[in-house]
């Protein structure tokens, strides 16, 4: 009861801030990040970006570059937990490349009990608890999950019969069905961490295909693990629907748009439209604006059931501790200002 109070008066919107570690072996002097306090991050700015000096900048919460990832986790359990009472709750993960989203959603490259991202653990989390309640409440869970690449749609789950399926762009329904608005995409029930684990692998599989080492598209493209649950009551049969995007966007960096050209220049230009695009809904709705621009871009489509209402939002954004990107790091810190 007091967790849903103080939830209330804190409105359905939540910004939070990650600094990544320096990379081993490189030199840790010149950090942009001057101090992490409580919800307070302070960034060294040099004079090439406005007044020279240190800004602070404030959040619900900043994760320095010593957070575990079961402490980042344990922060957000109780909005991932809400998802089994009925509630719509999206977490995105924003940031230039390289500055950790998918080390937060995913993990590292080489997995370990440790370092396993927010996707795994949310699901254990919600197998656990579901567990817990299954005396009074009878749940199922099932998982899609998609890419947007140039405003594309894309089913992520493609199996090797359907390997045709990949590179289709997915219809996207306006009035969704129990939450599910790509119904084309695979929906694959899972009940244990070994299902999750096998079904990310598909996942990932299908988005290095169509990647080299020179030409990273993970980092052009936003993926999105959707996680539905539907939940029976044993004693009078009323059924609940509540879903969980988990979102790791593009890379926000923008592209010198004198140094590209063709492919990589559409691509700068539709990841720079979704971004803003989103942006623009969450401000909006944190201003409780009356009308909100959903159909500015297919992510936000894709999510409009859980953008608003009673919908939970976490914005969770990633910086570079290194000061050569101080200029982007400015300008993700901006960006969550804006929609906070
Ligand atoms: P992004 O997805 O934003 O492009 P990555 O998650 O791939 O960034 O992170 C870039 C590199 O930094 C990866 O090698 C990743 O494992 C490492 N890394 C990111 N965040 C952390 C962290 N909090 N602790 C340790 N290593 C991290
Ligand atoms: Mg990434």
């Amino acid at each position: 009861k007091l967790y849903n109070l103080v939830q209330d008066l804190k409105g359905n919107i939540r910004v939070y801030c990650r600094v990544r570690p320096f990379m081993p072996g490189q030199p840790t002097s010149l950090s942009t990040v001057e101090n992490i306090e409580e919800g307070t991050i302070t960034i060294r700015v040099p004079s090439k970006y406005g007044k020279e000096g240190h800004k602070p900048f404030m959040f619900n919460k900043v994760f320095g570059p010593s957070a575990t990832q079961e402490e980042v986790f344990s922060d957000m359990q109780p909005l991932v937990r809400s998802v089994l009472d009925g509630y719509n709750v999206c977490i995105f993960a924003y940031g230039q490349t390289g500055s950790g989203k998918t080390f937060t959603m995913s993990g590292p490259k080489e997995l370990t009990e440790e370092s396993l991202g927010v996707n795994y653990r949310a699901l254990a989390d919600l197998f656990l608890l579901s567990d817990q309640r299954k005396d009074t409440t009878s749940y199922e869970i099932s998982v899609q999950m998609l890419e947007i690449y140039n405003e594309q749609v894309r089913d992520l789950l493609a199996t090797d019969g359907q390997t045709k399926r990949y590179p289709f762009d997915l219809a996207l329904l306006n009035n969704s069905h129990n939450g599910i608005n790509v119904p084309e995409a695979n929906l694959v029930p899972v009940s244990s961490t070994a299902d999750v684990i096998q079904l990310m692998d598909v996942g990932q599989m299908n988005r290095a295909v169509s990647s080299t080492a020179m030409n990273d598209r993970s980092s052009r493209s936003h993926s999105c693990v959707t996680v539905h649950v539907q939940g029976r009551d044993l004693t009078s049969g009323a059924i609940l629907h509540g879903s969980m995007h988990l979102v790791d966007l593009a890379g926000s960096e923008r592209v010198d748009k004198s140094e590209v050209t063709g492919d990589r220049l559409k691509e700068a230009q539709h990841i720079n439209k979704s971004l803003s695009a989103l942006g623009d809904v969450i401000s909006s709705l944190s201003q409780k604006n009356a009308h909100v621009p959903y159909r500015n871009s297919k992510l936000t489509q894709l999510l409009q059931d859980s953008l608003g209402g009673s919908a939970k939002t976490l914005m969770f954004v990633h910086v570079s501790p290194e000061a050569e990107t101080v200029g982007e790091t400015i300008s993700t810190l901006k960006f969550a200002e804006r929609v906070g």
